[in-house]
C-alpha cells in the first residue's frame, strides 16, 4: 500500500494558478488525484494547466473570486458534480495590503479579511456535505509565519492568517467525526508574485528574510508538493488541526 497515492481523488486547489497554490497542486498532480485550478485570471490559468499536463498530471481550470460566497459555492458544487466527489481541499488564495493599522481603511480590512479567511469558511462549509458523502476528505489551509508573528505593516493579513489556523482547528474538531482532516500550512518567505511586491515595498526585507532564514534562500512554491501531498494523503489519516510550519527554519531562529 502506497501512503501517499491520490489516485483517483478530486482536489480544488484556490489560487491554484500561480506561486504556491500551483507549487502545492502539481504535487497532488503527480501523486494522482485530478486537481481544479481555481482563480479568477484564466491566462495564467492555461499555462498552470498546460505545465501539469506536459508532464502526464490531470489539471483543470475553472473561473473563482473567493470573494464572493455565490462563486465559491458554484465552484465547489460544480466540481462534485462533474468528477462525481471532492475528496481535498486547499483554501489558498491570498492577498495582502501593506499598510499600518492607522493607514488602513475598513474597506481594505474587509477585501483582506473576505479573501484570505472568509472565503475558506464559505469553501470549506460547501465542501463539507461533499466530503462527507465520500466517507472522509482533507482540508488544507494556508497560513503565513503572520499566523505566529506579526508585522506593523500587515494589520489584516496577520489578522486573517491567525484566523485562518483557529478556523481550521474548529473544523478539526467538528468535523473528524465525517473522517475530514483540516490542517494549516505556514509558508515562510517564498519567492512569488505576492513577495516580489512586498520586496519592491519594504525596504531591506529581502536581505532580512536571507539573514534570519537558516536555510539561507528564499523558498520555491515548489517546495509545498511534498507538504500537499502528506496532508492530503492517508499518510495524514491522524494528523488534524496542526500548522506546520514550511519555512527553512524561520519561525525558530532564535
Ligand atoms: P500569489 O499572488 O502568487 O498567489 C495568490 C493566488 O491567490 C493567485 O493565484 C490569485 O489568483 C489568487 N487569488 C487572490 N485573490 C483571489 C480572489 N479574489 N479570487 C480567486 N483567487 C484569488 O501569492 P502566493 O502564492 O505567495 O500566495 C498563496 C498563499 O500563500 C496566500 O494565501 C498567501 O497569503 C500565502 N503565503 C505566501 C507567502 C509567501 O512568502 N509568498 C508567505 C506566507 C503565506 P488570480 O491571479 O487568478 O487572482
Amino acid at each position: 500500500m502506497n501512503l501517499f497515492d491520490l489516485s483517483g481523488r478530486v482536489a480544488i486547489v484556490t489560487g491554484g494558478n500561480g506561486g504556491i497554490g500551483l507549487g502545492m497542486a502539481e504535487g497532488l498532480a503527480a501523486a494522482g488525484a485530478a486537481v481544479v485550478l481555481a482563480g479568477r485570471n484564466a491566462t495564467k490559468g492555461s499555462v498552470a494547466v498546460k505545465q501539469i499536463k506536459d508532464v502526464g498530471g490531470k489539471a483543470e481550470f475553472e473561473n473563482v473570486d473567493v470573494i464572493d460566497e455565490k462563486s465559491c459555492r458554484a465552484l465547489i458544487d460544480g466540481v462534485a458534480q462533474k468528477h462525481g466527489k471532492l475528496n481535498i481541499l486547499v483554501n489558498n488564495a491570498g492577498i495582502n495590503i501593506r499598510k499600518a493599522p492607522d493607514q488602513l481603511n475598513a474597506a481594505e480590512w474587509r477585501s483582506v479579511i473576505d479573501t484570505n479567511l472568509t472565503s475558506a469558511f464559505i469553501c470549506s462549509h460547501a465542501a463539507h456535505p461533499h466530503m462527507k458523502k465520500a466517507g472522509g476528505g482533507k482540508i488544507i489551509n494556508i497560513g503565513s509565519m503572520m499566523s505566529i508573528f506579526a508585522a506593523g505593516f500587515a494589520p489584516a493579513y496577520a489578522a486573517s492568517k491567525g484566523g485562518i489556523v483557529q478556523f481550521g482547528r474548529a473544523c478539526a474538531t467538528a468535523w473528524a467525526k465525517d473522517n475530514i482532516q483540516v490542517n494549516a500550512v505556514l509558508p515562510g518567505w517564498i519567492d512569488t508574485d505576492l513577495t516580489k511586491n512586498a520586496r519592491r515595498e519594504v525596504s531591506g526585507l529581502h536581505e532580512r528574510v536571507l539573514s534570519r532564514t537558516p536555510a539561507g534562500r528564499w523558498g520555491d512554491p515548489s517546495d509545498f508538493a511534498g507538504i500537499a501531498v502528506f496532508l492530503a494523503s492517508a499518510a495524514s489519516d491522524f494528523v488534524t488541526g496542526t500548522a506546520i510550519p514550511v519555512d527553512g527554519g524561520f519561525s525558530v531562529q532564535g
